[in-house]
């Protein structure tokens, strides 16, 4: 999630409120067990991982395990270089906050100084859908897997290894996908999609919406995971998630309608629904919405965001209401924009 200056990330005296008070349900979705969620959330927030940063070797391998697994869950390749979608990227002083600028096109890196040039990669599979008119619709699910890599080191730690940001969500994108193909084949295609870029100006999706897998017209919904790792008391608690920008678009209704846990934004002054990559997609027309129990907890964008913070137990009950969630928007209707919910353009939240 992108940082906002000027805007405190700590709500006071929230502390006191006790977690949830019912535990997760017994599973619903039995493909989704919490030892691969662990060892995933493990695997992507190692040390190993050296914090993901775009465009780093750490990175890439964080892009190389995702793709491994999307490939063993049985996922179809869908970028241009397998699971990958190559980024092209320039290293520059201009190039805000990550010091990258996404580049038009994979041939724009011949004009940039071989020193300066740079590909991360987005990481994207698919599950055909199995209807044969709603199969040419896709619904788009997606978290960024990119970090804030090495940097300042606090209590002498200099690894930021984003277990919750955004680790935890794309393990869900890999645990959603392993539901939805142990399962009834989808109605609709499922387009999975690990971003690269989002902590450095959302450019892997910037990248993605121009080279989309399946059109944009033809993508009927967009829903992103992320920070999914601690349990939020203002949403219920342990095994609760909530829907940024929820009465912008019917998607929210649909899912409660179900009895799928997830719930409005208890957050509104954050601006969440502005915060991730799910707003670009909703400024070019699709209901995009981002699933998260962010807390606002204080270890945000520190070396303290690890595993060893993070309830698994929580975040895997998340990952099946995501999942059920992921097969309402696939086999049922498409969800809708509420009057005034749909954002119209750059400079408008
Ligand atoms: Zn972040």
């Amino acid at each position: 999630m992108i940082r906002v200056s000027g805007v405190s990330l700590i709500l006071a005296v929230l502390g006191a409120a006790a977690l949830g008070a019912s535990a997760p349900r017994a599973a619903q979705v039995p493909a989704i067990r919490e030892e691969n969620v662990r060892a995933e959330l493990a695997a992507l927030a190692d040390d190993s991982m050296q914090g993901r940063r775009t465009a780093s070797p750490g990175g890439a391998r964080a892009a190389r395990f995702i793709a491994q697994r999307m490939r063993e869950l049985g996922l179809q390749p869908a970028g241009d270089s397998g699971f990958f979608q190559r980024v092209p990227l320039a290293r520059s002083p201009q190039g805000g906050r990550g010091g990258l600028m996404l580049l038009d096109a994979l041939e724009g890196l011949d004009t940039v100084p071989a020193a300066a040039r740079a590909i991360a990669v987005n990481v994207v599979g698919l599950l055909p859908g199995s209807d044969p008119k709603l199969k040419d619709e896709a619904i788009l699910v997606d978290a960024h897997y990119d970090h804030l890599g090495v940097g300042r080191p606090v209590g002498g730690d200099s690894i930021y290894n984003g277990a919750d940001d955004d680790a935890s969500g794309t393990v869900a994108v890999l645990e959603i996908a392993r539901a939805l193909a142990a399962g009834p084949k989808p109605k609709r295609t499922v387009v999975f999609l690990a971003t690269t870029g989002e902590e450095v100006g959302l450019l892997g999706t910037r990248w993605y919406i121009a080279h989309p897998v399946v059109p944009l017209e033809r993508t009927v919904a967009n829903l992103e995971i992320e920070m999914i790792g601690r349990p939020d008391s203002l949403a219920g608690g342990r095994g609760k998630g909530w829907l940024t920008g929820f009465e912008r678009s019917t998607m929210g209704s649909l899912l409660a309608a179900a009895g799928i846990p997830i719930v409005a934004d208890p957050h509104p002054e954050q601006s969440f629904f502005t915060r991730s990559d799910n707003i670009a997609f909703a400024r070019r027309g699709i209901p995009a919405h981002t699933l998260s129990s962010y807390n606002l907890h204080t270890d945000y964008h520190t070396p303290d965001d690890e595993v060893d913070r993070v309830d698994v137990a929580h975040m895997t009950a998340v990952i099946r209401a995501a999942a059920r969630a992921v097969r309402l928007l696939a086999d049922g209707p498409a969800p809708t924009w509420n009057p005034g919910g749909r954002p119209d353009g750059p400079g408008r939240p």
